[in-house]
């Protein structure tokens, strides 16, 4: 089963994110989450890649499992960061072989603990290469294929870090959706005003797939200033003055992301997003809470 097939108009597409545990332990604890987000009949649930590829062999395994072993439609993210193309092409074999048909493809970045990474010299720079480089394959193998790749791309509202300028970051992003991406799903942001203002300034690029909204419940108030630290992410005045208010107190802090997820939700909801991505940091009690004050 196709992703993209799923962002067809009608009803609003929900998925839930996971990485992959360190240990035994953290399995345990997903795959609980796991059952429980399952009650709220996702879309497709994805798991995420360590930076550098390092988390490649649990990530496929996770998918796979989750696609045979408790029925959820699943995908694998992609980052290229330090794969060879070879290596690309034998994790989209396992993947196809396990039952996976949709990939994330993203550009990834070098570990943050490993100085000494380096990209192999026939390796990937951007993204576009990646997704280009998926088509390909697929495109070779499709006789010994059950079903074809659905390919995801990541998307910044808020433009990438490294991006010149916001103008420069959609050029760049429109190479993905040239080179294949069938859809993308947003890096997270607090502000709604910035995700629609990217959207119309997308389609006026002509980038004509589904973006699908991707949203982070605060669970610390460290946790979300770290995150939007590292992306750019703008904090809107009221949530500002809000983290501040709630700053040291867990529970208060827990009530607030859910109540802003909630109202960020709503509202794009309301305007007609084709789905909503959430991060769920593979915890249920926040994403589930927000979900059912929805009117879905
Ligand atoms: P790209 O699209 O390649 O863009 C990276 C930068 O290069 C941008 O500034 C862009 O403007 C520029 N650029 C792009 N193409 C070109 C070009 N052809 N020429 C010149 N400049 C170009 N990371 C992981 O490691 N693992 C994950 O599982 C993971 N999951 C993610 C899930 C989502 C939904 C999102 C939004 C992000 C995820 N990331 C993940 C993070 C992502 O890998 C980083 O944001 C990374 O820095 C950029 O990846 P990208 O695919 O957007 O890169």
């Amino acid at each position: 089963m196709s992703i993209v097939d799923l962002y067809e108009p009608g009803e609003p597409v929900i998925s839930f994110e996971f990485f992959p545990p360190k240990t035994d332990a953290g399995y345990r604890a997903l795959f609980r989450t796991i059952e429980e987000l399952k009650q709220l009949s996702p879309g497709f649930v994805s798991v995420t890649m360590g930076a550098g590829g390092s988390t490649r062999t649990k990530t496929v395994d996770l998918t796979i499992e989750i696609t045979r072993e408790i029925g959820l439609l699943s995908m694998a993210h992609l980052p290229c960061t330090g794969f060879r193309p070879a290596e690309v092409g034998s994790i989209l074999d396992r993947l196809d072989a396990g039952g996976v048909h949709n990939v994330l493809a993203l550009r990834g970045d070098p570990p943050a603990d490993d100085p000494n990474f380096e990209s192999p010299p026939d390796g990937f720079t951007y993204a576009n290469e990646l997704i280009e480089f998926i088509v390909e394959h697929d495109a070779e193998n499709a006789r010994v294929r059950s079903e074809r790749f659905s390919i995801g791309a990541a998307c910044c509202p808020e433009v990438h870090p490294e991006a010149p300028d916001a103008e420069t970051d959609l050029i760049n992003l429109k190479r993905k959706v040239d080179a294949g991406a069938n859809f993308l799903v947003s890096q997270l942001f607090l502000d709604n005003d910035k995700f629609f203002d990217f959207v119309d300034r997308a389609r006026a690029i002509g980038i004509g797939v589904p973006i699908v909204p991707g949203i982070m419940p605060i669970a610390t108030v460290s946790g979300i200033r770290r995150m939007a630290g590292m992306n750019g992410t703008c904090f809107p005045d009221e949530l500002e003055m809000e983290l501040q208010r709630v700053e040291g107190d867990d529970d208060a802090t827990y009530q607030l992301g859910v109540r802003w997820a909630r109202k960020q939700c709503e509202e794009l909801l309301a305007r007609g997003v084709p789905g909503i991505h959430f991060y769920t940091l593979n915890r249920s009690p926040a994403t589930r809470e927000i979900y059912q004050g929805l009117s879905l």
